[in-house]
């Protein structure tokens, strides 16, 4: 089914591109109506010319939409860019990021594999791993991000999978990607990283040699706090693994999403630029901070792996932690003296957020267990925005003299 709209300069098959350029032109197949911006599918069927021509869908002769369950326009559109991006042979879109680490461990574990998870993960993805995938088996074990000997103590025959997220939350501590990858492939192991916070733009795991990287679309790819989603991304015997479980399991991602995403991916560079640099003054500032004990954030030279982060990343991200003298109290007092800054456990937005961890994302974590973590009881987060920088210190110099 090709006519001329599918050939030549009215669609994008490009070559030898940089990112920019894919980020914005990437994926996109044009209509016959020649629309300039990528169309939105919203429609669950398709149809078909024949009875003939139904059967053959159906059976897998010829290759087209069926249902958008299996596959939608606007979903691959987002995939095939968010591909190009990452450098990855595929990507996979799915309806949240829980539901791609989902279809993560579907699509390649089963009873009786074992997994190894970077203890700092999302708390979400814990509850994921302890409550259900070890109902149905999967043997679990956490170690700390950073120490490749514990990854490698924890390796057994069984070990299917190392999954970390790099740089963690809220303490901004990493993990060598490059490292952890040659130490899992020469055990016959997988490695995922959750990129949800650097996005393809500050960190491409793949090319640092992971197998598979895993995205909370929700985050920085939306930008503006609007839609769930996720992806993953990696070879393509991978990825038909996983495309196998949604289209069975139906945790796709919504045409209308999918849309969004797109038109993310477009200005990601941009935003992810953005939020690097106001992340940056913001934790230098908040360094000469009285009242601040301590500031975590990869970007700050201070950070005992501020090197490595400039390594294996073009930009530290716009998460960042501080303590303050004081404790629960004076956190709370801190946070609630602010009248610009969200009070909300989401990042990844245009709005700069702040949340007390103790209380809210580790929340439900034994007091013994957080400090271990280094979730100290006057710790707070801050998902830093877009905003003029000037009146988000002005907000915090509010909350700091409240303290
Ligand atoms: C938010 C988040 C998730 C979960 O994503 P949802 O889109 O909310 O399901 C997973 N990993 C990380 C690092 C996240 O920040």
């Amino acid at each position: 089914m090709t006519n001329k709209w599918q050939a030549g300069r009215l669609n994008s098959d490009l070559h030898d591109v940089g990112l920019d350029t894919l980020a914005v032109r990437s994926g996109q197949r044009r209509t016959p109506e020649a629309e300039h911006s990528e169309a939105l599918f919203l429609t669950t069927s398709y149809v078909f010319e024949s009875a003939a021509d139904a059967a053959a869908h159906f059976s897998g002769a010829v290759k087209g939409n069926v249902y958008s369950r299996y596959t939608n326009p606007t979903v691959r559109n987002f995939e095939e860019r968010l591909a190009a991006m990452e450098g990855a042979e595929q990507a996979v879109a799915t309806s949240s990021g829980m539901s791609a680490i989902l279809a993560l461990v579907m699509a390649l574990c089963s009873a009786g594999d074992h997994v190894v998870v970077s203890q700092s993960v999302f708390g979400s993805t814990i509850s994921l791993f302890e409550k259900y995938f070890k109902r149905f088996g999967i043997e679990v074990d956490y170690v700390p991000l950073q120490d490749i000997g514990a990854w490698e103590a924890a390796y057994k025959p069984n070990t299917k999978l190392f999954f970390v997220e790099s740089p963690s939350n809220p303490l901004s501590e990493l993990v060598d990607i490059a490292a952890l990858a040659t130490s899992a492939h020469s055990r016959g192991v997988l490695l995922a990283v959750d990129n949800s916070f650097c996005t393809p733009v500050l960190q491409q795991p793949i090319k640092l040699g992971a197998d598979i990287a895993v995205y909370s679309a929700t985050k920085y790819i939306d930008g503006q706090g609007r839609c769930l989603g996720g992806a993953l991304a990696g070879r393509a015997e991978h990825m038909n693994e996983m495309v196998g479980f949604l289209r069975t399991a139906g945790p796709t991602m919504s045409p209308f999403n999918a849309w969004i995403f797109l038109k993310g991916l477009e200005t990601l560079k941009l935003r992810m630029q953005a939020h690097n640099e106001n992340t940056l003054l913001l934790a230098q500032w908040l360094e000469k901070q009285p009242n601040v004990e301590k500031v975590y954030f990869a970007g700050l030279e201070s950070h005992p792996q501020h090197a490595l982060a400039k390594k294996q990343q073009q930009g530290f991200g716009a998460v960042l932690g501080f303590d303050v003298v004081g404790g629960k109290e004076a956190a709370w007092r801190l946070i609630d003296a602010t009248r610009l800054i969200s009070i909300t456990a989401n990042l990844g937005d245009a709005k700069t957020t702040i949340t007390h961890p103790a209380t809210t994302t580790h929340g439900r974590v034994t007091p013994e267990a957080r400090l271990k973590a280094g979730i100290k009881d006057g710790l707070l987060r801050i998902a830093v925005g877009l905003e003029d920088m000037e009146d988000i210190k002005a907000d915090l110099a509010r909350g700091l003299a409240a303290v």
